[in-house]
Formats: structure tokens, sequence, C-alpha cells
């Protein structure tokens, strides 16, 4: 298919927040993938930061890393889980970006002295934005507005896609709108007036909606359907009911049970091409649901209140549970709680531990407890980023006698800085977009743990951090057991660790849990599941 009919399908929410339009998003390009065509997924976020980089997880969730580098909205997450395929910083953009590229242009005198205004101005940047994706020839780009219809913010995006789909003319674009049917259970009965109200909202902004999905707790009854239909002028074939589901990787086959791509495949006049083939996700979803043998994991981290935090290290352990036919319950353990009395009773029964990413002092010192207790215990432990740097410093305290060693991230003028600020961020004062980010190469040592576990020699894993491993102790960690095991080839950064007569004491500077999908089960969560079970 040419680049010229890329098709466009943006997705707006209604009613309320946090309807899940990523998960319905991903499942539509899952379906679609599935028949063969070529789909992408963007989000459109319409608060000011440039990006989620500088948000606490308390305010969105994860902050989501890209193979180029972008620091993205969790959603995207979720893309690439569902469509096993990369995303870019194409694929997240903000309100605050398109400000930042209009005003940039303003300065330079780009708009040869014209007022600078919302329209057209704002929202030409954002069309740019959503038609950048059709240069790398997809088939089918989905754009995902954050938000909720009737929102002061997100009205520029709403614009846009009004002028976008005149400009695109009939068949080439559509609106899946979704949103909430509540349940009034005094009178038994899923209320429609919500879902009606926000459609002409929409319309209001002159934009029809041509699917609507509604996100509901109990099934809709025909008279509900034919009344949604009616009053949002669209098909009764049109309204997709969206059940809560006790997985999001069942959503898909939910929808597909509704025929909600063939709906989406006929409004966008694009040819049924073949079959649906979803036959390893079927696989994965019967393997996830029917574990043979359980284990317990505990997540040490500071944001473990909204585990949305750790969004794609507890998808990682559903992957890898389900490859390996086990399923993996996490213990959320907030790592400021965590004491020499009661650490424990607080890992007591666990099969093994993870310490979680994180920025800042507040939790440390639990941190570095817990990857005490897991080194004393024989407990299987993955560090991850922080985690790793966490694991460097309990073993220069605990076993090579330097007792104030620490990160210069939390004590600047420590004696043993044994995770050091990396040269490139001495001088870095924006906080914004400025760590050493996104996917770099790592090589890993021959006859090492990591590089059985990975079959390979070579890896490239995404990043996110400031502070690194100071190989002035490379020597003194590896003689006492501790043994850097990856390296940057070019910089020499150690990126992994792995401890000597443990069964698995491992800790990574990277993030492998961006890189696991339903598809492609990460190796190294896999080896990890394996590692618990075997305790067990
Ligand atoms: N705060 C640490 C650093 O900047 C670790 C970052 C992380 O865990 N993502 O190096």
């Amino acid at each position: 298919m040419s680049k010229k009919n890329t098709k466009y399908i943006f997705v707006t929410g209604g009613v309320t927040s946090s309807l899940g339009k990523g998960i319905v998003s991903a499942s539509l390009g899952l379906l679609l993938k599935s028949r063969g065509f070529n789909v992408t997924i963007q989000k459109l976020d319409p608060y000011i930061n440039i990006d989620p980089g500088t948000l606490n997880p308390y305010e969105h969730g994860e902050c989501y890393v890209t193979e180029d580098g972008a620091e993205t909205d969790l959603d995207l997450g979720h893309y690439e889980r569902f469509l096993d395929s990369p995303t870019s910083q194409d694929n997240n953009v903000t309100t605050g970006r398109i400000y930042q590229t209009v005003i940039e242009k303003e300065r330079k005198g780009d708009f040869l002295g014209k007022t600078v205004q919302v329209i057209p101005h704002i929202t030409n940047e954002i069309k740019r934005r959503i038609k950048i994706l059709a240069k790398q020839n997809y088939d089918i780009i989905i754009t995902e507005i954050g938000g909720t219809v009737g929102d002061i913010e997100s009205l520029p995006y709403i614009e846009s896609v009004r002028q976008l789909r005149w400009e695109l003319g009939e068949n080439n674009s559509m609106v899946i709108h979704l949103t909430l049917l509540p349940y009034l259970s005094a009178s038994g009965e899923l209320k429609t007036k919500p879902s009606q109200h926000s459609v002409r909202q929409l319309m209001e902004s002159g934009i029809q909606a041509d699917v609507l999905v509604c996100r509901t707790e109990h099934k809709i009854p025909k008279e509900q359907r034919a009344k949604l239909a009616q009053f949002c002028n669209v098909p009764s074939e049109n309204v997709i009911e969206c059940m809560d589901a006790d997985t999001i990787y069942q959503v898909p086959l939910d929808l597909q049970k509704q025929k909600f791509d063939e709906v989406v495949l006929k409004e966008l006049d694009l040819p049924i091409k073949k079959e649906s083939d979803l036959k390893d996700w079927k696989n994965f979803l019967k393997k996830h649901k029917n574990p043979k043998r359980k284990i317990e994991i505990a997540l040490v981290g500071k944001y473990v209140s909204l585990q949305d935090s750790y969004k794609s290290i507890a998808e990682a352990f559903i992957h890898a549970g389900a490859e390996k036919e086990t399923e993996v319950k996490v213990r959320w353990v907030y790592s400021g709680d965590i004491t020499t009395e009661n650490v424990a009773e607080t890992f007591s029964g666990i099969d093994g531990m993870l310490i979680a990413p994180g920025f800042g002092d507040r939790g440390i010192e639990g941190k570095v407890l817990a990857a005490q207790y897991a080194r004393e215990q024989s407990i299987p432990l993955l560090g991850i980023c922080l985690g790793m740097q966490v694991i460097t410093i309990e073993f220069a305290r605990n076993v090579l006698g330097l007792e104030k060693a620490n990160s210069m991230e939390f004590d600047a003028g420590t004696p043993d800085p044994v995770i050091s600020i990396m040269a490139d961020q001495k001088n870095v004062v924006d906080k914004g977009g400025t760590m050493r980010l996104g996917a770099w190469k790592c090589a890993l040592k021959t006859g090492s743990k990591l590089a059985e576990i990975y079959g390979a020699k070579n890896i490239s894993e995404r990043h996110r951090h400031r502070y690194e491993f100071n190989s002035e102790y490379q020597q003194e960690f590896e003689k006492n057991g501790l043994v850097p095991t990856g390296f940057n080839p070019d910089t020499k950064l150690v990126e992994t660790i792995e401890l000597k007569d443990h069964p698995f004491y491992i800790g990574v500077q990277y993030h492998p849990e961006y890189k696991s999908t339903v598809e492609t089960p990460h190796p190294l969560f896999i080896a990890f599941v394996q590692a618990c079970s075997q305790r067990k």
C-alpha cells in the first residue's frame, strides 16, 4: 500500500478518564495487525510538560522509554507489548512539545510577521505530528487523544482531528469514541445518557463518532444498544461492548467476537485481507490463565502504592510467567518501611526479589537491607537500574568493608562513590530529557550467566539513568565475587553485575522490562522466574 493511502483512526474518550483508551487502541492495533496490516499507535497528551520524564510516577504512572530514547507515556508500553513492534518519539506528543516547536519557529521568524494563534498554528503543528508517522509507510495509524472530550486542554486536538478528517476525505479516517455506561444497581440498569451527551459534545466540535466502544460492567441489553445507536447516529453493529476483563490480554479477543476489526475495516473501506491469526496470542492466554505452579516475588520500590509506576515490570512478569506456565504473584514492598528488625518478616515465604528502578534517596536504606537479605539468604534477586546500584552499594559496605560507600546521587561527599555520576552528566543542568536514554549496546562476557541467559554475547537494551558503576572499584568487587559481566563496547561502562556462588543475583543498569512483549517475553525475566520456581 502506498504512503498516500495511509488510513487514520482517532480514538477519543468520553464521560470519565481512565477508561482504558490505551488498551482499546492496543487491542485494535493487534486485531488489525493479525489481519496483515502494518499498524502503529500514537498518543497525544494534552498536558504542558514536554514529556513525562520529569513527572513523578504518582502523576501518570511509569515513564516508558523507547528505543530512540524518548521518555513517554505508559500507554506506549501497551502498544509495544500488544503489537510486538517498537515505537519512537513520534508516537507520543504532548501539548508542551507542540507549543515548544511553534514558539521556537516564532523566535526564528518562520511565521513572517504573522500573529501566531492556536488556529491555525497550533492545530497545524498537531496535524503535522499526526501525519509524520505516515512517512514510515504504515497502512493504518491509530491516534489516541488523551483526556476526555469536553476538557479545555483537548480542544485543539479535537479541532485538529476535525480538520484532518476533512482534508483526508471520505473513508480515509474514522473516529472511535470510548465511553462508560454506568450501572445503577438500585434499578439494575445500564445508563446510556452520559454517552449520548459525550457523543453530542463531540458533534458540537464538528466530529461524528463512527464507532462507540462502551466500557461496562454488565452486558448491554438489546434495547440499550439500539438506543445508543439511534441517538449517537451509528449502525447498531458499530456499538461495541467492552466488558471488564480479568486480564487486559483478554480484551482483543472480546472485541473481536463482536467483529470490532471488521467494523473498523468497513468504515475505512479496507478489504478484509485475510483471516485473523491470533494463534500465538491465544496460546499465551491459555498458559497465563492455567498456570501449573505459583511463585511470589517481592517488588521492592518506593512508588508501590500506585502499581502503574512499575507497569512494564509487572507485565514482563506476566509474559515470562506464561512462558514458564507459572503464576507470578507480586508482593509490593515499600522500601521506606524496611528495617533490620522487620526484614526477615517482610520477605518471609518469598521465592524471589526485584529491586526496582528509582530516583532520590527516599527508601534507599531499605533497599540496601533487602539486597543484603537476598544475598545472605540465597534468594534470587534481580536489580534493575537503581536496583543494580543498590546491590553495588550493599556489597561495598558489607563485603568490601567500605562502610560509607554510596552513590553520589545520595551522598555527593561519600569517601567511596561506588556509584558515580557519568562524566558527560557532570555539567548537565536541565533535568528533562538529559539522562543516558534509549538503546545502547552491551557486550556480555563469555561464560557469564547473562550470556547464557540471552544466548548471545552482544545485546542492546534501553536505559534511563545519570549514575554509573564506578570502574575504579571494579577489581575489588571482582576479587570478592561481585563480577561485572556486561560492558558498553565503546565506553566500557559497566552494564551488568553478577554474584558468584549464588543461585541468581544479577543487577542490570538497563531496563529489560521495556522490551518484554506477549510475543517475545524477555529472556532475563524468563530466567528469573525459572530461578524463583527452582527455589520453591
Ligand atoms: N537514579 C539512578 C540514576 O539516575 C537510577 C535511575 C533508574 O533507576 N532509572 O542513575
